[in-house]
């Protein structure tokens, strides 16, 4: 089963952009222009990963991630922030509020796949068998 990337992005090139180079690199990718939309097609579509645009029109992503942080089911999606802002200070807010990961635009697509990946790699995955090496954060020792 590919791993399933929902994108939120009001911006039309962003959104064919990012859902192209996920699909590319194996991913299921849905995209959602509208913010106020994002929660429920989460709800719909249960991603491995969102994605997430910051500036939207009508919802920040700041909000959007909130929202989900705070739903049971969709607080444990990772989310991956992407956003124009750059300072010091917009990261912190960005990691603040719950995103995982956090992307500047200008997209480098090297870094975006790479953050793709990496958040990915943390997801534990639900159709391995029970052959599967075990997970050494679950050492009853630690
Ligand atoms: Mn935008």
């Amino acid at each position: 089963m590919p791993k399933r990337v929902l994108v939120v992005e009001d911006n039309e090139l962003n959104l064919k952009l990012f859902c192209d180079l996920l699909r590319a690199h194996g991913y299921e990718a849905e995209p959602v222009r509208d913010g106020r939309e994002a929660v429920s097609a989460a709800r719909r579509f249960r991603p491995d990963l969102v994605i997430m645009d910051v500036q939207l029109p009508h919802v920040t992503g700041f909000e959007l991630i909130g929202q989900m942080q705070a739903d049971p089911v969709l607080g444990r999606i990772p989310i991956m922030a992407v956003t124009a802002y750059s300072s010091h200070e917009d990261e912190e807010r960005i990691r603040a509020a719950g995103a995982r990961s956090y992307v500047a635009k200008p997209i480098s697509l090297a870094r975006f796949v790479d953050q793709v990946e990496k958040l990915m790699a943390t997801i534990e995955d639900v159709d391995a068998d029970a052959a599967k090496t075990p997970d050494p954060r679950e050492d009853p020792a630690r």
